[in-house]
């Protein structure tokens, strides 16, 4: 159930309905806007009477959510998820939040050449994989935490900020002192032990869409984290599997609007896993941030065809630093800045 509070609801009133509902047995999620708090309420709600909320002192409106996501939902927060990094950086709100990057983390001159290339094209985050879900075993796995070192004193560098995969449960705690933003990769989508894991963490994470799950799904698989009392979910849409094969996946454009409309939740598009192919990483770029995208995670490799993983789909620099001017002059036609 929601329980949305009047603008000027005190306190006192806040509490006094929280307490009904802790005692009615469900667990409460609170989150505060700019104009009102919203009191989510999740667990056994079927039996319990709204009506009896609605005449609590300071309560606007209650109902019932019947989506199967109740914090993933729009209602939970109806102006949106800002999500605001430690320097100050936004992904949600009207700004257009770039990243960039290779796939993977190679050597310290590879990342803090692509840091310093990236950052001057107008990126605000550094991408970089030290922990590589590869579809083979005997492909490159990943530098590990040594490469996560390199990425921060380049990100550092550059006054970047970080973001890298978590694979498993065991990689959180010793990621922690150097990602900024934990990706969680789209053949993780439904580790949900993984998942509820990274609810306890206190720092962002960026949830990218399964290779064959719906919307409904990725919201779902949110939840996990939002249950957990992470509010700080950014979701990535990078294509899906279809029976199309020109493309190494399908970029569902569409998938944008759609979790906009569903989801307070900020998204960003990822249009080199999302085609595979360099040459179309810029069109679909301009079209997620065309959709309504709060972003975009784009590969970028001072040698891309050099590139030990998705060298295929890699950007060289001088075409990143053109895309981006380009996606200035779309945000602004879109009513977003970068
Ligand atoms: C990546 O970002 O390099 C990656 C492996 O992405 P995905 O999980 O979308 O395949
Ligand atoms: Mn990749």
């Amino acid at each position: 159930m929601i329980v949305a509070m009047q603008e000027h609801a005190t306190e006192e009133q806040i509490d006094n309905v929280i307490d009904k509902m802790v005692n009615s047995g469900v667990n409460v999620h609170r989150t505060t806007g700019t104009t009102q708090t919203i009191l989510a309420g999740v667990g056994p709600t079927a039996n319990l009477d709204i009506e009896e909320f609605k005449l609590l002192p300071g309560v606007l409106y209650v109902h019932r959510i019947s989506s199967p996501y109740k914090l993933a939902g729009r209602g939970f927060r109806p102006e949106g998820t800002i999500v605001t990094f430690r320097n100050g950086v936004q992904v949600g709100g009207e700004q257009v939040a770039i990243m960039a990057g290779p796939c993977s983390i190679e050597t310290p001159e590879q990342i803090h050449e692509v840091a310093r290339q990236v950052k001057q094209a107008g990126a605000s985050f550094l991408r970089g994989g030290a922990f590589k879900p590869r579809s083979s075993p005997y492909a490159f796995q990943g530098l590990g935490i040594d490469g996560l070192k390199l990425m921060r004193e380049a990100a550092d560098e550059q006054g970047l900020l970080a973001i890298s995969e978590v694979m498993e449960i065991s990689q959180i705690e010793p990621m922690l002192p150097y990602v900024d933003c934990f990706q969680v990769g789209a053949r993780n989508m439904q580790n949900f032990n993984l998942l509820r894991e990274l609810g306890k963490v206190r720092k962002p994470v960026m949830l990218k869409r399964g290779i064959a799950a719906t919307i409904e799904e990725l919201l779902l698989a949110s939840e996990y984290i939002l249950a957990g009392g992470n509010y700080d979910v950014i979701l990535c849409e990078r294509g899906i599997r279809t029976y199309e094969t020109y493309t190494r996946n399908t970029m569902d454009v569409s998938a944008i609007p759609v979790i906009k409309k569903l989801s307070h939740l900020p998204i960003i598009g990822d249009p080199s896993h999302g085609t595979g192919r360099r040459d179309m990483v810029p069109p679909m770029a301009r079209a997620s941030v065309a959709a309504g995208a709060d972003g975009i995670i784009v590969e970028v490799h001072p040698n891309p065809d050099k590139a030990v993983s998705d060298g295929a789909q890699t950007m060289f620099p001088e075409a990143f630093t053109e895309l981006v001017g380009q996606l200035r002059l779309i945000a602004a036609a879109v009513g977003r800045s970068l």
